[in-house]
């Protein structure tokens, strides 16, 4: 399949499907959707929302957030997965990064504290920099749709890249997270529904 089609078909049944990934009206600064990544390693993504506008509600720059102190991150961010975890990794990004000019590649953002190469590249995808984040839907829609046969994410961003010409990178993420928020469900994918079914290589076998 065209992958513009691919991807053009994904994000159209997600939207259709109100799929979250879709829902953020607000737009967010490049540090908040960092901030915001950070939180949302282990948390449903409903709890990550509500704990970053939060956040935000306080701290309306790294600068504020640089001043706040633990206690306050902790109990903002509460109850996402880790939280006295992240509220110091939080609180570290913020104090390194106040009035300095915001990193803008892979290497900068993976050199801060509890920075992965996921969320580096979720953050330079919404920056308009050609990126794929694998996260956990890309890694298992991609291997179900068997455009790649891969054990690890990072094998997975390897070949997605070789696979998709570089304009569409940076849409990849919420395409493949969108549809597996509402069609390629981690347990018990709607094949029946799936637009893709003629062509995946795991129709029926979720
Ligand atoms: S046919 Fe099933 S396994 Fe394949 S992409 Fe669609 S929902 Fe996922």
């Amino acid at each position: 399949m065209d992958p513009f089609e691919l991807v053009r078909l994904m994000e159209g049944e997600a939207k259709k499907r109100h799929a979250p990934v879709f829902l953020h009206s607000k737009k967010l600064e490049p540090w908040q959707i960092l901030i915001a990544t950070v939180l949302s390693a282990r948390t449903k993504d409903q709890q990550t929302a509500e704990a970053a506008e939060r956040l935000f509600s306080k701290a309306r720059s790294l600068e504020e957030l640089a001043k706040m102190n633990l206690e306050e991150i902790e109990r903002l961010i509460r109850p996402v997965g880790f939280y006295r975890v992240k509220a110091r990794r939080i609180k570290e990004i913020a104090e390194i990064l106040r009035g300095r000019n915001f990193p803008g590649t892979l290497e900068e953002l993976m050199a801060l504290p509890g920075v992965g190469r996921k969320t580096a590249n979720i953050v330079l995808a919404y920056m308009g920099k050609p990126a794929i984040a694998v996260d956990t839907h890309v890694h298992r829609i991609a291997n179900r749709l068997g455009i790649v046969n891969t054990k690890r994410p990072e094998q997975t961003e390897e070949e997605l890249r070789r696979i998709f010409p570089e304009d569409l990178w940076n849409r990849l993420n919420s395409a493949f997270v969108g549809y597996g928020q509402t069609v390629c469900l981690p347990k018990k994918p709607k094949c029946e529904e799936c637009p893709l079914k003629s062509f995946c290589k795991s129709y029926g076998t979720g």
